[in-house]
């Protein structure tokens, strides 16, 4: 009986209450008139998927098939159908990709889907918990900690704790925070994850418990929550208050989500309570493009949804409308070789198209170059830059590409990799926000405190102890003493302006502080220069948000890509080439894709060699990455590459293009001009 007044007339509904059952238009039995004819723009698997009735649905179908093109004409035919717009949630991988679809379904019925609510898991998370999280003891100001602040927030109680503080052997904060997430995202205990995936460091067991406590105390003490939390808490909010699930359920009676492969067990446990009154979920997915293993997610989830959701009408897309039949033909050859796998049947009609090419590269440079040159052409012959993409493993693995490309003029983003948000300048510039919006964050007073002249790691701790128990932590700074009292009085002037000043907007609050912070950017970074421009950038930002609250966890949950530390960021998105980790090119499709570095040892990496389910992971990660080509595709691997890790010569193209016939791909060997085959240039240290 959440949300009802104490003098409600909750004993009265107890004894005598009678149901009228409201009609719902899905399923009416007077048919509506339709705005779209969607028999004209699916097929009929499409179709029967767009327009299914009420309960469970899931999608399951290969690449390019079209399960986000159906969901975006779901969304369209239950706003056409009559239902309230709002009371449709859609989940999705980014931020980006739901503003697409939302976008698209925008083109199909018009401004209604503006109020479709779109969004990652964690994004709606934050907002449910925020609305809803105080009967599980978060208060609607808490901060989110990013993977960073989360590493530091363990460092900090390592040392609060005294554990193991001598011993080299203990795993780093990194790793501490890997293992706890893992523990999270799996729901399995933390000596399971130790023993399994970290044997190692076995020995650590009890202190590593000791500090998965201690951080969580923390955490909840102060009001902090890092990513998974989102997730386990708001599983945990549904699970326990069944009031909030029924309010939280009510509101949104249709449930959508795209990439389902790439969920984990939490997440669908939130899916399951969310429809719990109602059942309305219609997940799509592949679980041959399943990536996220790492952090828990398991291609299982969706093979179970089906017993997760009693009476689910499965729906198969066979046609694939994306590729060529030289890509597809690839594409099903690589994962044919999958050890686990729901085979699919996929076809195109476009048979044409030229081979996709594998091309072999004397050294990474000649590597870039040749992509470079390619790129030039295939603009030449009229495909566009933003028609084009080229994709890696890891992203320091275009860092030569990212220069030979500035030298012939080409403009790139880059997507995926060390995110503008991480860099420590926009951390420290953020820090000092986070600080006034919630005072108990331990882990911005600590980087706050750190910049300031005269500080160390000691002092920090003991300002940090004063703070906590004053209750003017603002005046107790300005009355420090000492060799950083000039400094932390500085400090404290700043932040009690921002603090006292009422509601300065995030904007202005970036402003005050960038004066602020100036002078211990350039004390600190040679090159400040390029920094500052970031914070430029940051101030652009903020310039569209009206509150700090939304500002702050926008930036934690979806940070905006790139620095300009590496990216010249001035030309227009659409005008530009895509440098992408494959990761970050999921659901997306180019007329022309490069996948770079197909050498054995980086692709796979020589660290999964041993370990079958990560050499499976890999594997699915190439068909994602081939997968992504509507026409063109070239694959090219530099040879002759020394492997510092392994010690290895890695010379030969990726084991996945083992299973290959030699007719389904052309070959290429690069040859320097005017010159033989460069076999034997080093280029590429
Ligand atoms: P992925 O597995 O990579 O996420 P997907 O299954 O979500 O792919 P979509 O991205 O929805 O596939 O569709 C791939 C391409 O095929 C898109 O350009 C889409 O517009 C097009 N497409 C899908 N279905 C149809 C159709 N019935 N008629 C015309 N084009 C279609
Ligand atoms: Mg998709």
């Amino acid at each position: 009986m959440v949300g009802l007044p104490n003098n409600s007339f909750a004993h009265l509904m107890e004894r005598d209450t009678k149901t009228y059952v409201l009609k719902r238009l899905v399923d009416e039995a007077v048919p509506r008139k339709l705005s779209i004819d969607y028999a004209a723009a699916l097929n009929s698997q499409q179709l029967a998927a767009v327009t299914a009735g009420e309960g469970p649905s899931l999608v399951i179908a290969g690449a390019g098939s079209g399960k986000t093109r159906t969901l975006v004409y779901r969304v369209a035919y239950l706003i056409d159908s009559g239902i309230d717009p709002s009371q449709i949630l859609l989940l999705t991988f980014t931020r980006k990709s739901s503003q697409e679809m939302l976008d698209r379904a925008g083109e199909l019925i018009g401004v209604r889907s503006e109020r479709v609510r779109g969004g990652t898991f964690h994004s709606v998370a934050n907002m449910l918990l925020r609305r809803y999280g105080r009967s599980i003891g978060l208060e609607p100001g808490f901060t989110i900690l990013d993977r960073g602040d989360a590493e530091d927030l363990i460092a900090l109680v390592r040392s609060q704790l005294g554990l193991n503080e001598k011993d080299k052997r203990f795993p780093r904060k990194g790793t501490i925070a890997e293992m706890f997430s893992k523990s999270e995202n799996t729901l399995r205990p933390l000596a399971e994850i130790v023993v399994e995936e970290f044997d190692h460091f076995s020995d650590h067991l009890d202190a590593l418990e000791q500090l998965q406590r201690g951080y969580q105390a923390s955490k909840r003490q102060r009001q902090l929550v890092d990513y998974d939390d989102l997730l386990v808490l708001l599983r945990r909010l549904v699970m326990e208050d069944e009031g909030v699930r029924r309010t939280i359920s009510s509101l949104y009676r249709y449930i959508l989500v795209d990439e389902y492969q790439d969920t984990n067990r939490l997440q669908a446990d939130v899916v399951r309570h969310l429809a719990s009154t109602h059942h309305n979920v219609m997940v799509v997915g592949d679980d041959a493009q399943s990536i996220y293993a790492f952090r828990g997610a398991t291609f299982k989830n969706i093979m179970e949804f089906p017993a997760l959701f009693p009476g689910t009408i499965i729906y198969k897309l066979e046609e694939n409308y994306r590729s060529t039949q030289p890509i597809l033909n690839l594409a099903n050859t690589i994962i044919e070789a999958a050890t686990e796998r729901y085979s699919k049947h996929l076809f195109t009609r476009k048979l044409d198209g030229p081979l996709p090419v594998l091309v072999e590269a004397a050294g990474e440079n000649a590597q870039s170059r040749f992509i470079a040159q390619k790129i030039l052409e295939l603009r030449e012959e009229g495909v566009p830059l933003s028609e084009m993409a080229v994709l890696f493993r890891s992203s320091f693995h275009s860092f030569d590409l990212e220069i030979e490309l500035s030298r012939h003029g080409l403009s790139f983003i880059k997507r995926g990799g060390v995110k503008f948000i991480e860099t420590a300048h926009v951390k420290d510039l953020l820090a000092h926000m986070r600080v006034v919006a919630n005072p108990l964050d331990a882990v911005s007073w600590h980087r706050v405190l750190m910049l300031v002249e005269g500080v160390g790691p000691k002092k920090a701790q003991d300002v940090m102890a004063a703070l906590v128990k004053s209750d003017k932590p603002y005046h107790a700074l300005r009355e420090m003493t000492g060799r950083s009292g000039k400094g932390l009085k500085d400090l404290a002037l700043t932040l009690e302006s921002l603090a006292g000043s009422g509601d300065l907007r995030p904007a202005e609050q970036v402003n005050h502080i960038y004066e602020y912070y100036l002078p211990i950017l350039k004390t600190q970074y040679d090159d400040y220069p390029k920094r500052m421009r970031d914070l430029d950038h940051l101030q652009t930002i903020a310039e569209g948000y009206q509150e700090v609250e939304t500002f702050l966890s926008d930036l934690a949950l979806e940070p905006p890509d790139g620095s300009a530390a590496g990216v010249e960021a001035t030309d227009r998105d659409d005008e530009r080439l895509v440098l992408s980790t494959i990761h970050s090119a999921k659901g997306l499709e180019w007329q022309c894709v490069f996948v770079i570095w197909i050498v054995d040892g980086r692709f796979p990496s020589v660290y999964s060699f041993s370990e079958d389910e990560g050499l499976e992971e890999e594997r699915r990660l190439f068909y994602v990455s081939v997968t992504r080509a509507k026409r063109h595709l070239y694959l090219t691997y530099p040879i002759n590459v020394f492997d510092r890790g392994s010690g290895m010569i890695l010379s030969k193209p990726s084991r996945f293009l083992d299973p290959v016939s030699p007719g389904q791909l052309d070959q290429l060997v690069l040859m320097e001009e005017g010159g033989r085959a460069d076999w034997y240039s080093r280029d590429d240290h």
